[in-house]
């Protein structure tokens, strides 16, 4: 693959390599178990770049977003960590913004509505925005307002002509995602009231480089922002940020409160702090990006020797868990069924289904309890004491937790 990629903030050309991943499948494609469909499997180069200019990591969109997003596997409300994390934000930002009965709320990107079904416990109104049909089908039923489209400016117009302007625009682990940022932006722009507050959630990109967390890149996360990226593009929509949170969901996120730049206080304390630290910790420098390939090409022999020594040792290996980073850290490592013979989830959606590119069969969690292995490997390392309380059962055969990220270790 030869494309230039045009940068997705500043339109520079964007040539400089961050991390190359090789070829892959689409990481939440999750295949039926045939051989028709692991024939039929597509794969694209995932190779990482970052902007020269802006610093933007990124990589290229080879898939059409109906085809990543048309029937996304992924339910929010299934994991209970993330659940918490939602009822804390809106018990904080509900007397914070001073939300109320005749308040709206838009999350962008809800999902089965896992975050608005807590605003509703209190009364405040409600629009979730999903472009799953399937997931946005499950927020309806449980009475969550969910418009089945994809954000942009045109749904923005059409959305606020309709049910008003937002008082507070969510936008949870989405705007990673987005392959259209400036138009994704704008339409944030458009749905926010005058005196509106956005806040915006995403993993770090300090906490990926000093983590070395290649696996949280894939072909749907396209951009991968640090606070100075992020303010730059949405400096040019006229939104500033006003306030940050640091938080540890995702392997370190943060949240950015967002205002119209021309109703906007000044920064906090807070975004001051963090300007500095991004400054400080080396990420407005290319070197910094140079030296990424190395720690990810490092991690990969790590795996491989520790699989080769429990196999040396006779001892038998399962995974817990099928999530999008375990999917690029098994087809980095090159791994397949005959290195881990299958993987056990609580989705019923991945059920009876294989990982997409190492073809791994995922089973329910209770094949854990017949198979007995001695090894279970946490594949969503960031949930892992969450994993660890829920299939403690496994000490009772002796098993050992494990997990490669962000270094291999004992769980
Ligand atoms: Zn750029």
């Amino acid at each position: 693959m030869t494309t230039i990629l045009s940068c997705r903030v500043c339109a520079a050309p964007v040539t400089r390599n961050f991390c190359d991943l090789g070829e892959s499948p689409l990481a939440n494609a999750y295949l039926p178990a045939t051989a028709e469909a692991i024939g039929a499997e597509p794969r694209f180069p995932l190779h990482a770049y970052v902007c020269d200019r802006c610093l933007l990591v990124q990589v290229g969109a080879f898939a059409p977003p109906e085809q990543i997003f048309g029937e996304y596997a992924y339910f929010s409300s299934f994991s209970s960590s993330w659940l918490e994390h939602a009822r804390t934000y809106v018990e904080s930002i509900v007397p914070r913004l001073g939300l109320g009965v005749s308040s709206l709320v838009v999350e962008v990107a809800s999902n089965d509505g896992y975050l608005l079904q807590y605003f509703l416990e209190r009364g405040v109104p409600v629009l979730g925005v999903e472009p799953a049909a399937n997931v946005a089908a499950v927020a309806t039923e449980k009475g969550v307002r969910t418009e089945a489209r994809f954000f942009g400016v045109e749904a923005a117009r059409e959305l606020r002509d309709r049910y008003g302007a937002a008082d507070l625009l969510v936008a949870n682990n989405v705007i990673a995602h987005v392959p259209d940022l400036h138009d994704f932006i704008d339409g944030m722009r458009f749905m926010l009231a005058d005196d509106g507050t956005a806040t915006i959630e995403f993993p770090h990109l300090l906490r990926l480089v000093e983590g070395g967390l290649f696996d949280t890149i894939y072909h749907e996360h396209f951009s991968y922002f640090s606070l100075h990226t992020l303010e730059r593009a949405l400096s040019m929509h006229e939104l500033a940020v006003v306030d940050l949170e640091e938080l540890e969901t995702h392997g370190g996120s943060l949240r950015l409160f967002v205002r119209h730049a021309g109703s906007a206080p000044g920064p906090s304390a807070h975004v001051e702090a963090f300007r500095a630290r991004e400054v400080e910790r080396r990420l407005l420098e290319t070197r910094t990006y140079d030296a990424f390939q190395g720690v990810a090409e490092r991690k990969r022999g790590d795996v491989r020797d520790w699989l080769a020594q429990l196999r040396a040792e006779g001892k038998r290996i399962a995974c817990y868990g099928a999530p999008a980073k375990g999917n690029t850290l098994l087809n980095f490592c090159g791994l397949g069924v005959h290195d881990i013979p299958y993987t056990v989830d609580k989705s019923p959606y991945k059920q009876r289904h294989v990982l997409p590119g190492s073809h791994i069969p995922i089973e329910a969690p209770e094949h854990l309890r017949d198979d007995r292995p001695d090894v279970v490997w946490i594949l969503p390392w960031n949930l892992r004491d969450e994993i660890a309380r829920e299939i403690a059962y496994v000490r009772e055969w002796g098993a050992q937790l494990a997990v490669a990220m962000p270094e291999l270790r004992g769980a």
